[in-house]
């Protein structure tokens, strides 16, 4: 299983479902996150979006965060609300690094040609995606949808990838903020959803224990 919202819709679907994939980190989830996927579905008119918490990020290797099952539960909470958004746990139930090559190679061994990929990201990661793994392999598979929050536009690297650039407005939220404001014992409230919020104080996540990147 992929998505349990869309794997049905997909492969009944009489046209390509143009899903959005949108991987991270998501310790926790919050504002930011949930205004980009949106942005992402409205103005490429996707199908849907997919929120893929990674099981080891690639690019935080060595770094403590939060169990897995909670960044999902979390993802869960926080999109339960919205018709057009699921969270998916391939790349948590994968053992190892969680590489996007691999993840979208999985995603299209399940849906093959009926869904069309859409890889939504921060526009300044779309420079770096030339020296992902496999990249010329992940181009082929996936348009990437790169978000400007109003950064000046660095130029144009050549890369393999063909990439949408778009607009979102640019909220200052980032997860390690609101670790930080957590673990001192600050509010974090309006930047990530009260449900959100709930589930960690319930399970005691984000209290002072250092280790995060
Ligand atoms: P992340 O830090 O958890 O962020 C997830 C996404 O949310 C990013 O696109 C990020 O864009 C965006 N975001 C964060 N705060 C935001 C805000 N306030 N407003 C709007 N957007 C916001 O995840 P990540 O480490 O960047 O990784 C993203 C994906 O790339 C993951 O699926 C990861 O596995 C994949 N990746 C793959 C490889 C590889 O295959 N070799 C290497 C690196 C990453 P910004 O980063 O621009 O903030």
């Amino acid at each position: 299983m992929i998505s349990p919202k869309f794997d049905a819709l997909v492969l009944r679907g009489i046209r390509p479902f143009r899903l959005g994939l949108l991987g991270g980190t998501f310790d926790p989830v919050h504002y930011g996150h949930l205004l980009l996927a949106e942005q992402a579905y409205e103005q490429f008119d996707l199908d849907g979006v997919l929120f893929i918490p990674t099981g080891q990020p690639v690019r935080k290797l060595g770094t403590g965060f939060s169990q897995a099952e909670d960044r999902y539960t979390l993802l869960l909470t926080a999109t339960e609300d919205s018709t057009h958004f699921d969270v998916s746990r391939i790349e948590m139930d994968r053992e190892g690094v969680s590489y996007s090559i691999d993840t979208v190679r999985a995603i299209k061994a399940v849906y093959g040609e009926q869904a069309s990929l859409f890889f939504i990201t921060g526009a300044d990661a779309t420079d770096d995606m030339a020296t992902w793994k496999d990249a010329q392999e992940l181009a082929g598979l996936v348009t990437v949808l790169g978000a400007n929050r109003g950064e000046a536009s660095s130029a144009l690297k050549p890369s393999p990838f063909t990439v949408c650039h778009f607009h979102i407005p640019a909220l200052a939220i980032s997860s390690q903020d609101i670790r930080a404001r957590l673990a001192g014992g600050g509010s974090a409230r309006y930047l990530t959803p009260d449900a959100v919020l709930a589930y960690s104080q319930r399970q005691g996540l984000y209290r002072s224990r250092g280790g995060h990147a």
